[in-house]
C-alpha cells in the first residue's frame, strides 16, 4: 500500500521537527495532497493510525487538504480548463507539464500545547 510509505514518510518528517524545537507529543499534522498524487485520503489516514499506534503520538490527527492539480503546456503555454489531465496539449501535441497538485506535502505541524510551522 503505496498510502503506508507515505505516512511513514510524513511521521519520520513530523517527529524529526518535533525533536529540532524539543516540542512535545504531536496534536495534528496538516498534509496537502494534490489531485494528482495518487494518494487515497482515507487510506492516508488509516495509515497514519497505524503508524502512530502504540507510540507518544498515539491519537494525532492527519488533516487532510485536497490541492487541485494544475497543467500547463511547455511548449505552447496552453492551460487545460477541463479537469480531465490531457497527456498531451491539444493544440501542439507537446507532452503536458504537471504544474502542481502532484505531490503529497507537510503543510503544518500543531504540537501539544504549543504551534510550529513546518
Ligand atoms: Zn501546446
Amino acid at each position: 500500500m503505496y498510502e503506508l510509505s507515505v505516512a511513514q514518510e510524513l511521521y519520520i518528517n513530523s517527529r524529526a521537527r518535533a525533536y529540532e524545537l524539543e516540542a512535545r507529543e504531536l496534536e495534528t499534522v496538516r498534509v496537502g495532497v494534490g489531485e494528482l498524487a495518487g494518494v487515497d485520503a482515507e487510506l492516508l489516514r488509516a495509515a497514519w493510525k497505524f503508524v502512530t499506534a502504540e507510540s507518544a503520538d498515539d491519537g494525532s490527527h492527519l488533516e487532510i487538504v485536497k490541492i487541485a492539480a494544475h497543467q500547463v503546456c511547455p511548449q505552447c503555454g496552453a492551460q487545460p480548463e477541463k479537469h480531465n489531465f490531457p497527456s498531451y496539449c491539444e493544440r501542439c501535441k507537446c507532452h503536458m507539464r504537471v504544474e502542481s497538485g502532484d505531490r503529497v506535502e507537510l503543510l503544518e505541524i500543531r504540537f501539544q500545547h504549543e504551534l510550529a510551522i513546518a
